[in-house]
């Protein structure tokens, strides 16, 4: 409950680009770039009501304690007033971080969103004896109410994932121990963020052009991608050489981290850390474990790309410093965000008319944050509000990386619009294992319209090598993380020490394998092996191979709606039957009412299976087949003079 969305508008923001904003003043920008917070509550004095009644209606839960198995009628008073509080809460929560999003430094809107906050806590606890509760109850006698009592139909799906947890649930004295050693958990984590954020002396170098830079993880992120080679080597020795002091430190984090998982996997008796982490979002451990043996599979698509890399850059031996400079130069290519919103909508009109009307209505009715303006949020991200509508920030800069987000974050608001739209309250939020599904497939159809609209090569040049840069470090990049992350945890789990050395041997042998190191193919320095230390992805247990599962899904899902699009040849997308397109906007709307895999099946991506990764692949070959053939169709006509 509530626990989706937050994590969800996580995974937005950590997914984006840091942006220098240029920022004006939030009163010169015009109203029709700006959300409307009027849409939640007409005025800050409404909210602090609202706030304040939400307040007193929080201790009536515990009057329903005790009562859930007197009868379908009670179960069903009890949940609806805890959803409706839920729901009340959640439209509180984002009205007050959203007006805080709108300038940081402003005081009042933080109080607001930290006693929000407060009042989530006070809920969250308000309500912490349901769950147990439904769980001393007889399963059958549960499923019983529900076949008895139509109105418990929305709540089947709480139930039941209540009822999974059983086998995993310990006696209340148990639960009462693991709760307060999930106090601890954080603990690794904590320290490592500490450690990487701010104490750790990062080292100051002299770029080529003169300018300073003090390398910590953003600067090194932004300048790892610098066109001179000698400043990238400068900034990879520096920066990995500054880790490598703290190799031990950082490994003490991790396996901190680690024993909370293995702690967590023991007492709730699961068979493995993965298995204990998958189970929260009832994935099987099979769609993991494919993943990896999926993109071993592929190495040969990932080393024709790293060739391809090496012939673009023009260089004789390719190194894993070299991966991040982009493979083409920036065209100039500069949006504004009127024009943005109507390519936008063009390049989504493969989902039909119905889609694309609601986001254009949105376009023009206060959903979407634009501009950077003094003290704004950062970054972008989506959220929304059931019974009202989506909302979602941006810092719109004109360029190729802002139209994208822009396609992303709209993805992330159509699913939240289609599901709320169609879904009760109690399965309106999507699962994370979807989430970036409609997001990344918004991507994709943005960069094949681009690339039909694309009048010369420089631009088509460009699309296709940003679209197979996000393949590598998605596809393949993201999945050696979850394969590192896999089998550091499958050395903890057989009693194998983990230090910083082993953690960095691991890493390494990986990472050459994936890169083709030994083929010669890409060249993996062995100052690389201290990489790991400053990923904290590392430390969300089992989180980074949904990057990876969710570019697969919406690839294919893509591929498929634009070839059915194309095939069809009447020219309008909503010409005639569309199975593959309706099978997928049917997904969006079902919100979490069946398992994230069984949507995803539902829309025509089987994750149990590797058709799905295949496909995603396919699409990387044809786009270097595209490239190559420019390329080589440059290389007859001889150097532009
Ligand atoms: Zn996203």
């Amino acid at each position: 409950m509530g626990r989706t969305r937050l994590a969800l508008l996580w995974f937005s923001v950590i997914g984006m680009t840091a942006t220098t904003a240029r920022s004006g003043e939030r009163q010169d920008i015009p109203g029709k770039y700006k959300w409307n917070l009027a849409d939640l509550y007409p005025s800050e004095s409404a909210w602090t009501k609202a706030k304040e009644d939400l307040g007193h209606r929080l201790p009536e839960l515990a009057k329903y304690r005790g009562q859930l198995g007197k009868s379908a009628q009670s179960l069903l008073t009890a949940l609806q007033a805890m959803f409706d509080l839920d729901r009340d809460l959640s439209r509180l929560s984002v009205y007050a971080s959203s007006l805080s999003d709108e300038d940081i430094r402003a005081p009042r809107p933080r109080e607001m969103k930290q006693s929000a906050e407060e009042l989530g806590t006070q809920f969250a606890s308000a309500c912490s004896w349901v769950r147990p509760e439904i769980l001393t109850l007889n399963p059958a006698k549960v499923r019983k109410f529900v076949a008895q009592e139509k109105k418990l139909e929305p709540y089947r799906v709480y139930l039941e994932e209540t009822l999974r947890r059983k086998p995993h649930t310990l006696g209340a004295a148990e639960e009462r121990v693991a709760a307060e050693a999930g106090e601890m958990e954080r603990a690794g984590s904590e320290v490592h963020g500490v450690l990487s954020n701010a104490d750790l002396p990062y080292p100051t170098i002299k770029l080529s052009t003169g300018e300073s830079v003090r390398l910590d993880a953003s600067a090194y992120s932004l300048h790892r991608q610098d066109r001179n080679r000698a400043d990238r080597d400068l900034v990879f020795s520096s920066f990995f050489g500054a880790l490598k002091t703290y190799e031990r430190t950082m490994g003490a984090t991790l396996a901190a981290s680690v024993k909370s998982h293995l702690f967590e996997k023991r007492v709730r008796h699961f068979d493995s850390t993965l298995q204990a982490a998958l189970f929260q979002d009832n994935i099987p451990a099979l769609v993991y474990k494919q993943l990896l043996s999926d993109v071993h599979r592929s190495f040969p698509t990932l080393h024709r790309y790293l060739t391809l890399r090496k012939r673009m850059l023009g260089l004789d031996v390719l190194r894993y410093q070299d991966l991040y400079v982009p493979m083409v130069a920036s065209v100039d290519m500069h949006f504004q965000p009127d024009a943005a919103r109507a390519i936008t909508l063009e390049a989504l009109a493969p989902l039909g008319k119905d889609y694309t009307e609601a986001l254009r209505k949105g376009f023009e009715s206060g959903w979407t944050d634009y501009l950077p303006s003094t003290g704004k949020r950062s970054g972008a991200y989506s959220t929304g509000v059931y019974g009202v509508h989506p909302y979602q920030l941006l810092n719109f800069n004109g360029r190729y990386d802002d139209l994208t987000t822009l396609a992303h974050e709209s993805g992330h608001s159509m699913h939240t619009f289609l599901s709320y739209g169609a879904q009760p309250y109690a399965t309106a939020d999507y699962p994370i294992f979807v989430a970036e599904v409609a997001s990344t497939f918004n991507e994709n159809l943005l960069i094949h319209y681009m690339l039909d609209q694309a009048k010369n090569d420089a631009t088509r040049l460009f699309l296709l090598g940003t679209l197979l840069d996000g393949l590598r470090t998605t596809l393949f990049r993201q999945t050696q993380f979850a394969e590192f992350e896999l089998a550091f945890h499958e050395q903890a789990e057989r009693g194998e020490p983990l230090t910083g050395e082993n953690l960095s041997t691991l890493y390494l042998k990986i990472a050459r394998d994936y890169y083709g190191h030994d083929k010669k193919v890409c060249q993996v320095d062995d100052l690389l092996a201290i990489e790991w230390a400053y990923v904290p992805h590392f430390y969300y247990d089992f989180y980074v191979y949904q990057y990876a599962t969710s570019m697969v899904a919406s690839t294919s899902l893509a591929r498929a709606v634009l070839s059915e699009n194309k095939g069809n040849g009447t020219g309008s997308p909503d010409a005639a039957v569309r199975p593959r397109r309706d099978a997928y906007l049917k997904m969006l709307r079902s919100g979490s009412s069946k398992y994230a895999i069984d949507l995803l099946k539902e829309a025509g991506v089987d994750m149990t299976t590797s058709a799905p990764f295949d496909a995603a692949i396919a699409e990387m070959n044809a786009s270097m087949d595209e490239l190559e053939a420019i390329l080589d169709r440059q290389a007859k006509k001889g150097p532009p003079r």
